[in-house]
């Protein structure tokens, strides 16, 4: 995973980072809420998409390879964007969970490096930990 959350850098090993994930996205596709939004996103963005392309058609003549490319390349680039960021913050929560259980302490609030804290709030957030 390129650019992913740093909590995934914490893990002792890589395949323990490998493993999060995994388990990550079983959990994921097993709720009605990845889906609903999943899919609701993709009808929504190629209707509009479909609006916007007739109207453009109107002006500028472009062949229907073209326009598959355009909608599929959109659909396909903002969808991962959103599920980017509407998933980033829970999968996040979750990695934090997962280092904690491994007795790598990290905040729940923020993800900052807990190692070695005994003041037993966050130095980064202040939050309680
Ligand atoms: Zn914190």
């Amino acid at each position: 995973m390129r650019g992913g959350p740093s909590e995934l850098k914490r893990f002792p090993e890589k395949k323990d980072a490998k493993e999060a994930v995994q388990v990550w996205w079983k959990q994921q596709v097993r709720t009605v809420s990845f889906w609903v939004v999943l899919i609701s996103y993709v009808a929504f963005v190629t209707l509009v998409l479909r609006g916007f392309l007739e109207l453009v058609r109107g002006w500028i003549p472009l062949p229907p390879a073209v326009h598959g490319g355009i909608i599929g390349g959109i659909t396909g680039g903002g969808a991962v964007a959103i599920l980017q960021w509407y998933w980033r913050h829970r999968f996040r929560y979750f990695l934090r969970e997962r280092l904690n259980e491994m007795g790598v302490m990290t905040c729940m609030k923020c993800g900052y490096d807990l190692t070695g804290n005994e003041s037993g709030v966050c130095p980064e957030c202040g939050s309680p930990s």
